[in-house]
C-alpha cells in the first residue's frame, strides 16, 4: 500500500482516439498529445488521477495512432463523431478489434468543426454511451478548453453534475429571447459543474459569477490556446458519492449531526493533500439508505488544481470552507449540491445551513509553506458575535527629537537619544452567527468608530479628544476586508477606544466589539556606539560573582575596578524598566545582574 492513495485503485483502461476531418490541419505531434493529456504534471489523466486521491491510476490506457474521417454537417454530433472514429480505427487494424479491453474512450476530433461565414463554428462535444454499453467522451479540438475535457472524461469516469446556486448552464440557447435559470451547473467548485460554476448572466433577474478555473502553461504545438485552461478539483463531496472507496486510510471523517450543546471539530487538508482527512461528513438523524441530507464540508484553498479558486469575495468560487449536501433533484436521483461555505478572506466565520441548526465554523486555518489545513468545528446554532483583532503596532522612527548623557556604574559616558515615533495599528474583525450565505456581497456589513467618531472608506482622518486635547490620527479601511488601520502623528503620545458594529445584510440585529489604539509618540535609546560600552561595562559587572549572602567578590582574570553598588542598582533599575534597548547577546548577560542580588 502507498501511504496517502487509496489502497485498491480503480481499473480504468481509457482508449485515447484522434481522428482528423480537415486535412487543412497538422496532426498534433505524440509528444504534446501524450504530455497534455497523459503524463505531463498538467495532463487530464493525471487532473484525475490527482483528484481522486490517486483512485483512478489509468494503468494501460493507451495513445492510439490518428485516423482520418470523413464528418459531413449536419451529421457531426458527439455521437456520430466517436462512432465514425471507432470505424476508422478499425478498419485500420483489420483481423483484430484494437478496443478490446478499453473500459472508455476519449476522443478528440480535429479541428472538431467548420468555418462557416468566415468564422470558426465548433461541432458539439460532451459524453455519452456506445452501443456496447462503453462511456465516451468527445472533444471537438479547436473549441475545447482543458477544464471542458476533464469535465467530460470526469462522466466517462462516472460523475454526473453538481447542483446548487441557481445559473444559466442549462440554457443552450442563450442567444434567444429564452432564458432559462436552474441548479445544475450551480456548484462553483466542482469540475462537474462546468463552465457554468453557477454563473448566471442572463435576464433581468440578479446576476453572479463562479469561475475557479485558471491558465496553465503554454502548450508546444497544440492548436487551440483554450485548452491550456485547468481546475477546479472536483468537490470531495462528489468524489465521494460516486467513489467513496477513494477514502481509505482516514481521507474521510463522519460523524452523526450534533445534539444541542454538542460540538465536534476536526482538521482537513486539501484535495490534494498527501495524506490525512479531506472530507467531514455530517449525517442527519434518520437519514435514508440513499444518503439524502448528510451534510459535506471540505477545505479548498487555492493551491494547486484549485489554484484559481478566489478571494475577492466578489465571485462564487471563493477559497475556504465549502459544504454541499446530498439532494435528490428527481425521482431516485441524488446529486451533491452546493450550499454556502466559509471564505477564507471574509470576515464571517461561521456558516450555517439555512433550514438547519446546523452551524459550521472556521476556527483556523494554514496555506503557504508552513503547511495547509483548516480546524473546523461544528455545533448547533451560533451566537451572534464581533471580535477585533489588533495587529502588532508599526513604530516607525520619524527624527531624533533630542538627547541626553549619562554614565554606567563603570564610569563610561553614555549617550540616549529620543526618537519621535508614529505608530501604524490595524484591527481586523471577525464575525460569528451570521449565517452565511452562498452568494457574493451578503457578509455582514462593518461600521468601525474611533473615539466614538465613525470613519468610513476608504480612508480619512478623524479627531479624537486625549487628556483634555484633540489630536488627528489618519485611518484606512480597506473595502474588501474591513481592515483599519490607524496612524499617529509623531511626538503625540495618546490612547484612543475603536469600536466595530457588525450588521447584517438587510440591518437587523447587529453586535459590536471594541479594542484600544495606543500610540507612545516617542521613545529613548541609546546609540550603538553608547550600547557597546554598555556591553563592555556588563562584561566586567560579570566578572564579579555573589557568594551566598558574602561579599562580591571579583571572578575571572585581570584587576576589576569595583563598582560602586548604588550605583549599580541604578543600572539594574534602568535596565529593568526598559529604559535600555540591547541585542538579545547582550540582554543575556544583563539577566545575570541577579547574581548581584539586584
Ligand atoms: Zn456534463
Amino acid at each position: 500500500m502507498k501511504r496517502g492513495y487509496a489502497d485498491m485503485p480503480k481499473p480504468f483502461k481509457l482508449a485515447i482516439l484522434r481522428a482528423r476531418h480537415d486535412p487543412a490541419y497538422q496532426y498534433i505531434p505524440d509528444q504534446t498529445c501524450i504530455e497534455m493529456v497523459m503524463t505531463g504534471t498538467q495532463s487530464v489523466l493525471r487532473y484525475w488521477s490527482d483528484t481522486t486521491h490517486g483512485y483512478f491510476d489509468f494503468l494501460n490506457s493507451a495513445l492510439l495512432p490518428w485516423v482520418e474521417v470523413t464528418l459531413t454537417p449536419p451529421n457531426t454530433d458527439r455521437g456520430t463523431q466517436v462512432t465514425t472514429a471507432i470505424q476508422a480505427v478499425r478498419a485500420a487494424n483489420p483481423g483484430f478489434d484494437p478496443l478490446a479491453g478499453f473500459d472508455g474512450v476519449l476522443l478528440f476530433t480535429l479541428p472538431g468543426g467548420q468555418i462557416i461565414s468566415g468564422s470558426f463554428s465548433g461541432w458539439d462535444g460532451g459524453s455519452g454511451t456506445l452501443g456496447d454499453g462503453r462511456p465516451y467522451s468527445t472533444i471537438p479540438v479547436i473549441p475545447s478548453t482543458g477544464v471542458f475535457t476533464c469535465h467530460e472524461l470526469g462522466h466517462t469516469l462516472g460523475f454526473e453534475h453538481t447542483f446548487g446556486i441557481d445559473n444559466n448552464g442549462t440554457d443552450w440557447a442563450p442567444g434567444d429571447a429564452t432564458i432559462i435559470v436552474g441548479p445544475e451547473y450551480g456548484a462553483p467548485h466542482d469540475i462537474m459543474s462546468a463552465e457554468s460554476f453557477g454563473t448566471r448572466y442572463l435576464g433581468t433577474g440578479p446576476k453572479w459569477s463562479g469561475n475557479p478555473t485558471y491558465r496553465g502553461d503554454y502548450i508546444p504545438n497544440w492548436p487551440a490556446d483554450s485548452f491550456r485552461w485547468r481546475g477546479p478539483h472536483i468537490s470531495r463531496a462528489n468524489l465521494h458519492h460516486f467513489y467513496p472507496d477513494a477514502f481509505v486510510g482516514g481521507r474521510v471523517v463522519e460523524h452523526p449531526f450534533p445534539v444541542a450543546g454538542q460540538s465536534g471539530r476536526v482538521r482537513l487538508g486539501p484535495p490534494s493533500g498527501r495524506g490525512g482527512a479531506t472530507l467531514l461528513i455530517l449525517h442527519p438523524p434518520g437519514e435514508p439508505g440513499t444518503g439524502v441530507g448528510r451534510v459535506y464540508v471540505e477545505y479548498r484553498p487555492a493551491r494547486d488544481w484549485d489554484v484559481g479558486l478566489k478571494y475577492d469575495l466578489s465571485n462564487l468560487s471563493q477559497a475556504g470552507l465549502v459544504v454541499h449536501t446530498l439532494e435528490t433533484v428527481a425521482p431516485g436521483v441524488e446529486r451533491v449540491w452546493y450550499r454556502g461555505g466559509v471564505p477564507m478572506n471574509g470576515i464571517d466565520f461561521d456558516f450555517q445551513l439555512s433550514g438547519s441548526a446546523l452551524t459550521i465554523t472556521l476556527e483556523a486555518f494554514e496555506n503557504d509553506d508552513n503547511g495547509c489545513w483548516a480546524d473546523i468545528s461544528w455545533a448547533l446554532g451560533s451566537t451572534r458575535s464581533a471580535t477585533i483583532q489588533i495587529g502588532d503596532p508599526i513604530i516607525t522612527p520619524l527624527g531624533q527629537s533630542g538627547s541626553k548623557e549619562g554614565r554606567t556604574p563603570c564610569g563610561d559616558v553614555t549617550t540616549k537619544v529620543t526618537w519621535s515615533t508614529s505608530t501604524l495599528t490595524f484591527f481586523s474583525v471577525r464575525t460569528l452567527g451570521f449565517g452565511g450565505s452562498p452568494l457574493p456581497g451578503t457578509q455582514p456589513t462593518i461600521a468601525w468608530h474611533v473615539d466614538g467618531t465613525p470613519v468610513s472608506a476608504p480612508s480619512g482622518t478623524v479627531d479624537i479628544l486625549f487628556n483634555g486635547s484633540t489630536f488627528a490620527l489618519e485611518y484606512t479601511i480597506d473595502p474588501l476586508t474591513f481592515e483599519l488601520g490607524v496612524t499617529s502623528r509623531g511626538g503625540e503620545r495618546l490612547e484612543a477606544s475603536v469600536d466595530v458594529i457588525a450588521s447584517e445584510a438587510g440591518g437587523r440585529p447587529s453586535s459590536s466589539g471594541s479594542a484600544r489604539f495606543e500610540a507612545e509618540g516617542w521613545h529613548e535609546e541609546y546609540t550603538p556606539e553608547s550600547v557597546a560600552v554598555i556591553a563592555r561595562c556588563i562584561d566586567r559587572l560579570n566578572r564579579y560573582v555573589v557568594v551566598e549572602d558574602g561579599p562580591i567578590t571579583p571572578h575571572g582574570p585581570g584587576p576589576v575596578e569595583r563598582p560602586d553598588p548604588i550605583h549599580i542598582r541604578q543600572f539594574a533599575e534602568e535596565i529593568r524598566s526598559g529604559g535600555l534597548v540591547l541585542h538579545p547577546r547582550t540582554q543575556i548577560q544583563v539577566d545575570q545582574l541577579s547574581r548581584f542580588g539586584l
